[in-house]
């Protein structure tokens, strides 16, 4: 008696030749099998008489085969089997390349069902190719068929049958891991008929029915065991900080923090006063002044007796950073320093001995904070910028330089809430979703590429009024198969230098330089020495150059709607009426919807959320630093509504029975699932 660890090779059917290629898919045991789901499902449930047939139509037809197969060579390599079949109403021609055996299988006077796409021309009717079955037999006709994934050594048909052998092995064996009550109040179908019609749908509604219960599994599970994370590490605790009073720092600010930013601090005061160690995101549109929040619980550190690290992932961030900070929190007598990979032995030294013995208060720079040389007398705040572009083992490597310090981790890329909260894990979650008042509305225009010589006269304009531009093509190095040359930025800046602006300074930076090399043209179109930079994506992190006024998009509909809004932050940052260009010859529905989109609003979030429904969630789910566990059926662009739902689902669980003794098979089922991610969250 098989149960779900059974190796699949026992499996009835399967064996040990197919057993190892089905390993290559990541199947070794039942459960693996009949967790396989399809990615896709063709319909082969509609039947025709032969003389119905139109032009084109894929359908089944039941035939009686009326002729003697003949096996021919055309030419070397290809060999064509035909044979005549008819029904009542007509004969149809059918054919087969490459596929001899068909001569032998099929017998004169017997009926088959042939599934495949018809062609009719004149009152000839052929099909080339059919899948082909016993009458009746509807294994691989006459059903919606499920599609797998395969692998060499693994057809459709074998995954077929093996599917069908593993359903029937455990049919009784599958333990639910949806307790019977949210099952119930959720009105989802048993898990044995969920998996039967994921695998083999009887109906359209009932693979809808199995893949709701299924997605809603999935993002129970996923809900449930974040939460429990999260309970974990709650439970890390610290001597609350006592002084975290600010009054004197908003006083000192030459503006009014926006509700949101206050927001913002106030959750941190509350984390670093609960006496918990706090980790905690904060996740703000471009421009929203995610540094002031950021300075606000340095602050507070200082205030405690601590010391507290921010830490950029670029040269140019961080001194940009601590040109902006330290004024601010010198004046309120702290001592801060920047540290980076860039400077001096002489000063280096100095700035770690100040470390040391605490005479430093605040340390700003790049992973330069992290070295081993470096130590802090009390390390009690990390503060990292722009996570995305950390990993999380150079997040960790900042924390071990203290005591269990608390954590925050500043981001600007929106993200939906119900995302975020998925994505970031056990960290909380704090929102900035205003932009200080006054803000200039950056104009956006989407335009075909006829348009370029405008747009290089309004360039023109614009740099002969002092400005400075940026021009971003895409695709240098994020697609090696099929190097887009016309565009490639270095050739594109050369372009425009000898043909277009032979009187102006174009500079280029593209992600095959060096860091060194890419932060110094960075620094000295900052310092305004260069009118025009061509760039890919890569000045995509947060940095500041107010001169600069328009943004110029190249092939804007080859990006995502939330890193084209990430690049249009680049320009407005200054006093300057700014300007962002969409050039495309995209015609698509598709790609004007999303340029629409761009034009209409500046919001940062609600351009996440339009991203997220226009292109699935790839984009902030194309690196896998989020250390989820993989979803197999959800999908979380579309199942928003279900994810609430399962989401809330878990909530209440949760509060009623933490520690899920009431329900061992989820509790399993969620250990199973992180098991792989232990150390990836967040
Ligand atoms: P980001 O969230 O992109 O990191 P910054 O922190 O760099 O944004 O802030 C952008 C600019 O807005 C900075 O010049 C900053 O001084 C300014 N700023 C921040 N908060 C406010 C505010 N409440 N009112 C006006 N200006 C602000
Ligand atoms: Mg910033």
């Amino acid at each position: 008696m098989p149960d779900l660890t059974t190796d699949v090779r026992y499996i009835k059917g399967v064996g040990e030749q197919r057993a190892k290629a089905l390993e290559k898919l990541g199947i070794h045991t039942l459960k693996d099998l009949i967790s396989y789901f399809p990615r896709a499902y063709d319909d082969r449930r509609s039947y025709k008489k032969i003389s119905d047939l139109e032009d084109g139509e894929t359908a089944c037809v039941e035939a009686m085969v009326a002729s003697t197969p003949t096996l021919s060579r055309i030419r070397k390599g290809l060999e064509l089997v035909k044979l005549r079949a008819v029904d009542e109403t007509g004969a149809l021609d059918v054919t087969f390349f490459n596929q001899a055996y068909m001569k032998d299988n099929l017998h004169p006077g017997e009926t088959y069902t042939f599934f495949g796409k018809a062609e009719v021309s004149g009152r000839r009717r052929t099909m080339a190719s059919p899948v082909v079955e016993r009458e009746g037999s509807r294994l691989v006709t006459g059903r919606i068929m499920p599609i797998y994934r395969l692998t060499a050594g693994v057809s459709q048909l074998t995954m077929v049958k093996c599917m069908e052998q593993g359903l029937s092995a455990c049919q009784k064996l599958l333990p639910d891991p949806l307790p019977e009550s949210v099952r119930q109040e959720h009105h989802l179908c048993r898990i044995g008929y969920a998996y039967e019609q994921i695998h083999f749908p009887s109906g359209d509604e009932e693979l809808a029915l199995a893949r709701r219960r299924l997605v809603f599994e999935e993002l129970f599970l996923l809900a449930i065991g974040i939460k429990r994370l999260r309970g974990r590490r709650e439970e890390v605790t610290c001597p609350p900080w006592q002084n975290t009073d600010l009054s004197d720092f908003t006083a000192s600010l030459s503006f009014t923090l926006t509700n949101a930013q206050q927001r913002a601090i106030d959750d941190i005061r509350a984390d670093l006063t609960s006496g918990r160690v706090m980790n905690r995101l904060i996740q703000g549109d471009v421009g929203s002044g995610k540094t002031m929040v950021a300075a606000a619980a340095l602050l507070c550190a200082v205030r405690s007796g601590k010391q507290a690290a921010l830490m950029a992932p670029t040269e140019i961030l961080a001194e940009q950073h601590y040109k902006g900070l330290a004024p601010l929190l010198e004046k309120l007598g702290v001592t801060c320093a920047l540290l980076t990979g860039a400077m001096g032995a002489k000063a280096r030294r100095a700035v770690l001995s100040g470390l040391e013995t605490g005479a430093i208060q605040v340390a700003i720079g790049t992973h330069a904070l992290i070295t081993a040389d470096v130590t802090y007398r009390d390390l009690g705040l990390v503060v990292t910028d722009e996570q995305h572009r950390f990993g999380v083992a150079q997040r960790s490597a900042l924390a071990a330089k203290g005591d269990r310090p608390h954590l925050l981790v500043m981001s600007a890329t929106p993200i939906p809430r119900t995302l975020a909260l998925m994505i970031y894990g056990d960290l909380d979650v704090s929102i900035i979703n205003e932009l200080p008042p006054g803000r200039q509305k950056i104009d956006t225009f989407a335009v075909p590429g006829s348009y370029h010589q405008r747009i290089y006269k309004f360039l023109e304009k614009e740099i002969s009024a002092g400005r400075q531009a940026y021009i971003v093509c895409s695709m240098v190095e994020e697609n090696d198969q099929i190097p887009d040359d016309r565009k490639a930025a270095s050739e594109y800046a050369q372009m425009l230098q000898r043909e277009v602006f032979p009187h102006l300074t174009i500079a280029c930076v593209h992600g095959r330089m060096k860091p060194k090399e890419k932060e110094k043209v960075m620094s000295s179109f900052a310092s305004g020495q260069i009118h025009i930079l061509v760039s890919t994506t890569v000045i995509e992190v947060g940095v500041d150059v107010p001169n600069a006024t328009v943004m110029v998009i190249e092939d804007a509909d080859r990006f995502g709607l939330s890193q084209l809004h990430q690049l249009r932050g680049r320009v407005g940052r200054g006093q300057y009426k700014s300007y962002c260009i969409l050039i495309s010859d995209n015609r698509t529905d598709d790609a004007r919807t999303r340029l629409e989109a761009m034009k209409k609003t500046g919001d940062g979030f609600k351009i996440a959320e339009a991203d997220l429904q226009l292109r699935g969630p790839g984009d902030f789910f194309g690196h896998r630093q989020h250390g989820l566990p993989d979803l197999k059926v959800a999908d979380l662009s579309c199942d928003m509504t279900l994810l609430k739902e399962a989401q809330s689902a878990a909530e209440q669980l949760l509060s009623r029975d933490p520690d899920l003794i009431s329900c061992p098979e989820t509790a399993a089922r969620v250990e199973e699932m992180f098991s792989a991610n232990e150390n990836t969250l967040n």
